[in-house]
């Protein structure tokens, strides 16, 4: 299977590098892996368009070809970033903004937008709010689950919410990556 990782975290030794490295790790070695690192490649998520620049053309800007070439191969998706105000970080929603473009990842019909892409997600996510508030919350990955990837195409979609991670210990921690190496190994 095609495996591609969006991984948002700007620290590389921050928790969300260990979930990454655990994934990596775990993924079955039959696997063909490829990582998208935001940061790391420095990712533009200003998405810019105009009079000239028009937004029906934004499915085939150059800059965002990679990317689109990228999700095209992949079966199965893996995001990993912390949940910052209550949602993705900016740099993560920029790559939708540009990448998940209408003509590509989706089509306006009559009904809502119909998806143009397919195959799976995972969603791994960490915070620090107790995991009894989730319900009640806006986001915390439900809006890139069911407003995002499911109206383009993309299911099921499997999430993992990292809950209070830094009032955790370290062993609760180590304890939660454990349980990530497993679905990583089923995958
Ligand atoms: P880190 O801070 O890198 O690490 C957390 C702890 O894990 C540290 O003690 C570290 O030493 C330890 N650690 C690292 N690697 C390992 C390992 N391999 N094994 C064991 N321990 C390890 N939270 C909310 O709930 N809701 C919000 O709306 C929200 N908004 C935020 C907005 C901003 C701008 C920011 C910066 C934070 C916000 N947060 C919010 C908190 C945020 O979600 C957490 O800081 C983040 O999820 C923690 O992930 P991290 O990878 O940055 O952890």
């Amino acid at each position: 299977m095609n495996v591609l990782i969006i991984y948002s975290h700007p620290n590389e030794t921050s928790y969300n590098a260990s979930i990454l490295q655990t994934v990596q790790k775990h993924l079955a070695p039959e696997h063909r892996v490829k990582i998208v690192d935001l940061y790391k490649e420095n990712f533009d998520p200003v998405l810019r368009f105009d009079e000239t620049h028009k937004r029906r053309d934004l499915q085939h800007n150059e800059d965002m070809k990679p990317y689109r070439d990228l999700l095209s191969w992949a079966d199965q998706l893996i995001f990993i970033f912390p949940t910052w105000w209550s949602g993705m970080p900016a740099i993560l929603k920029g790559f939708i903004d540009r990448v998940f473009v209408t003509g590509f990842a989706y089509q306006n019909g009559p009904r809502g937008p119909v998806g143009k892409l397919d195959g799976k997600a995972w969603i791994i996510t960490t915070h620090n709010t107790p995991k009894i508030f989730l319900p009640f919350s806006q986001d915390y990955a439900k809006v890139l689950k069911s407003q995002i990837l499911k109206p383009c195409g993309i299911k099921p979609v499997k999430m993992t919410q990292v809950t209070r991670v830094e009032y955790m210990s370290d062993r609760q921690r180590k304890e939660e990556l454990e349980k990530i190496a497993q679905i990583a190994k089923r995958i």
